[in-house]
């Protein structure tokens, strides 16, 4: 067997540099590149990726990842074994297997065929496509994808995602019978990495990679976790024809699942000790490669060398001078953009104390080279990250400590009866119909936009086009009769961004992009010093908006949750302290818009649930400061002026405690997609606020019909006491045309018209 490579990282970003992924695919899905040209542009970013991580040091056999993907890596596991949806069989080769054409389509859906569902994996922004599985899926390598994309050069190290991690993440395909869980066919799944794993040895792959992020969650019950992982391992390290196996655990600690991965015969074992301590049973790893994920795979920030390379002395020492150990990425680098040397316009001090991929990749390298030869070898650069580290605490714009000091009165707002009663002048009867905030974003808001930042478009002239816009946005809902307006947020490119760009402490970068979901990609603003607002940010054009209408404008601000997580956040203070210094801005501005007649305030919080950490244990503590940073945001107004969140997501039977908390008078919730299935844990928790949960899908396309929207509604009413139903659709309608939101909008009100008049 090869020995591990001394130095690697567990994956690196997929769009390309200059984001080539993302232009090559689209300009396949828009006809305006053959399919050989997209093929060869994707090869394109692989080998830019490779002759990167090479120039930068990588050199080792096995140290650089193969761990590209058209689209999404859960997607590509599950396509290469044949698990395809049965709605999809028609797209299938005679072998099984699906071009790349039908690859995308199962991925992006076609016509009234819905794509796999989207979710986010574990707790990051990232979107994976979550696989269908029933009792009678075929499960065999129908595909040699990851073999192909392992050996187009010499020693590279395919990164999988592991047969635990896919079986959990999936969900149970249409039909099968109550009860059925994918984990059911995991021996079935085992059997179609044994034909991978004996592909890839033909091949003369000499180590693979299977990540197996759910083994650190507490999503599912820990003995079903812990039963799998054994019996996966014991089945994959036993197989005769096999590439050695490195079983990746990252986002936290691995827990009770390392046992049997220790007893287990696969190879190396990678740690994410970045969330995770050293465990204490350790030494049960001697004998194995551990591969100590010292380097944050998840922030920016420039590690600190001292402590890293002491975390790996002290796993030297619990190992033991003859256990091998390598030295990597917590995670794979996916979650952070490629370079900050490209990042000019930065504030050049704010620019010293950041790594993005590459810088990460020369750190991890650091490290080893300490771990090989001394810290002597690397004492120059552990003087550096520990002298940066310290001009950045001492930086006047960032004073570590400065904790707002807040009385708890600040968090809380009168009883919700009271406010109901002064809120009801607002005149809104039942079910009062309002929509998510923003309206479609047209091209030509882009381009001036585009324009205004280019400097060829005066501040006037775009004043004046948001104007225009807003006005039109003003009355097509008048047109369509919608109860509480909103302005349509054309003036935001990002509803975390423009926030950004209005306070102090954050920046925001030029290519620091980072993959959100397939062709997706966002650029997440850097939060680095003390949170303050520079003025009012939305007030103008809230007050515009209301100025055109007699009906009430609802004002729209980003909650501090959301830009957290949506941000890259100083590592310095605890999140709760930076959470509750953007709610404290966020306060100044609900207030703000309060006095300039405002009545209705929504502060949208669609990271709420991402955020919630994956370890049980960790839980009540974030759910404690994250309801108290909104309430901090949302508790300065009289109880005249009413508050509403939007959440995005329909599961939420964890945090529905959380939201409760929130105390909001209107909560608005993903509900179209699942038809509703959200209604039970509502009334389950007594929930007796307002709550309109979303009549309409709007990551389709599709205009729903009026009957449609109706029979939700309907099942709503059935559930939820009248008076306290919103109607509106699942969310911001952004990414639609008017062409698709003009009808839909008008069936969704004629559809609460129907309902209020027979209920
Ligand atoms: N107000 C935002 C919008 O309508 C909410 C978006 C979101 O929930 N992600 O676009
Ligand atoms: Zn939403």
């Amino acid at each position: 067997m090869t020995t591990f490579p001394a130095a690697t990282i567990i994956g690196y970003p997929r769009i390309g540099r200059d984001r080539e992924f993302k232009k090559a695919v689209e300009a396949y899905w828009a006809g305006r590149a053959s399919l050989e040209e997209t093929t060869r542009a994707l090869a394109g970013v692989r080998a830019q990726t490779r002759d990167r991580l090479a120039a930068l040091g990588l050199t080792e056999p096995g140290a650089i990842p193969a761990d590209s993907t058209a689209y999404d890596q859960v997607w590509d596991i599950a396509s290469s074994l044949g698990i395809v949806p049965t709605r999809f069989d028609d797209l299938r080769l005679p072998d099984g297997s699906l071009d790349l054409t039908g690859y995308f389509t199962v991925a992006r859906g076609e016509g009234e065929r819905p794509p796999l569902e989207m979710t986010k994996w574990f707790d990051s922004n990232y979107h994976y496509l979550v696989p269908e599985i029933g009792p009678d899926t075929e499960i065999r390598l129908v595909d040699d994808r990851v073999v192909r994309l392992a050996t187009e050069a010499p020693d590279l190290r395919p990164v999988i995602v592991g047969p635990v991690t896919l079986a959990l993440l999936s969900k149970p395909a249409d039909g099968a019978p109550e009860g059925f869980a994918p984990i059911d066919r995991l021996d079935d799944i085992l059997a179609g990495y044994a034909e991978l794993l004996a592909a890839l040895s033909e091949a003369g792959v000499a180590w693979v990679q299977l990540d197996e992020p759910a083994l650190v969650a507490d999503t599912w019950p820990r003995e079903v976790v812990v039963a799998a992982t054994a019996s996966a391992y014991r089945a994959l390290g036993d197989l005769p024809d096999r590439p050695a196996i490195f079983v990746m655990g990252s986002y936290g600690p691995l827990g009770d699942a390392l046992p049997p991965l220790a007893a287990s015969g696969i190879e190396a074992i990678g740690l994410d000790l970045v969330r995770g301590e050293i465990p204490d049973d350790v030494d049960i790893l001697t004998g194995k490669t551990v591969v100590a994920g010292v380097i944050s795979g998840r922030n920016i920030w420039r590690a600190d060398l001292q402590e890293a390379f002491g975390i790996l002395g002290e796993l030297r020492a619990r190992l033991g001078d003859d256990s091998p150990i390598a030295v990597a990425t917590s995670t794979s680098l996916q979650h952070v953009p490629h370079d900050v040397a490209r990042e000019a316009g930065l504030y050049p001090e704010l620019r010293t104390w950041l790594a993005f991929a590459d810088q990460k990749v020369g750190e991890v390298l650091t490290l080893a080279r300490g771990l090989a030869a001394g810290r002597g070898a690397i004492a120059g650069e552990i003087a550096e990250s520990v002298a940066v580290r310290a001009r950045r605490a001492a930086h006047p714009g960032v004073r570590v400590g400065d904790v707002p000091v807040v009385p708890d009165a600040f968090r809380a707002r009168e009883p919700y009866l009271v406010r109901a009663a002064a809120q009801e002048d607002l005149g809104l009867g039942a079910l009062p119909t309002t929509s998510i905030g923003s309206f479609p974003q047209t091209g030509e808001i882009r381009r001036a936009r585009a324009a205004h930042r280019a400097g060829t478009l005066s501040d006037a002239a775009y004043d004046a086009a948001m104007r225009r816009e807003i006005a039109s946005v003003v009355a097509l809902q008048e047109r369509l009769g919608l109860d509480v307006l909103v302005h349509g947020e054309a003036e935001r490119n990002d509803m975390v961004q423009y926030f950004a760009e209005n306070l102090d402490g954050f920046a925001t970068t030029e290519h620091g992009w980072v993959q959100s979901y397939g062709s997706r990609c966002t650029r997440p603003s850097i939060l680095w010093g003390a949170v303050r607002r520079r003025g009012p940010i939305t007030v103008e054009w809230t007050r515009y908006a209301q100025s055109l209408t007699g009906k009430p404008m609802k004002g729209m601000l980003t909650g501090p949750v959301t830009i957290l997580a949506w941000s890259f956040v100083r590592d310095d203070q605890p999140l709760a302290v930076s959470a509750d210094q953007v709610a404290l801005a966020l306060r100044e501005e609900v207030a703000d818009l309060e006095t300039a007649g405002i009545r209705v305030v929504q502060v949208d919080e669609p990271a709420l649930r991402e955020l919630l950490p994956l370890r049980e244990e960790d839980q009540p503590g974030y759910i404690s400061w994250s309801v108290r940073s909104f309430r901090l945001a949302t508790s300065g107004v009289k109880p005249s002026t009413q508050i509403h969140t939007h959440l995005c997501y329909s599961e939420f039977n964890e945090i529905i405690d959380a939201v409760d908390g929130l105390d909001a008078d209107v909560t608005s919730i993903e509900a179209a997609r699942s038809r509703m299935e959200v209604l039970e844990p509502i009334r389950e928790v007594g929930f007796e606020r307002g709550i309109g949960p979303g009549v309409y899908d709007i990551h389709s396309p599709r205009v729903p019909s009026v009957e449609e929207i109706e029979a939700l509604l309907r099942l709503a009413v059935g559930s939820i006491d009248s008076r306290r139903l919103w109607v509106n659709p699942d969310c911001g309608l952004k990414t639609r045309g008017y062409a698709e939101v003009e009808p839909a909008l008008a069936n969704m009100v004629e559809a609460a018209r129907r309902v209020r008049q027979e209920p």
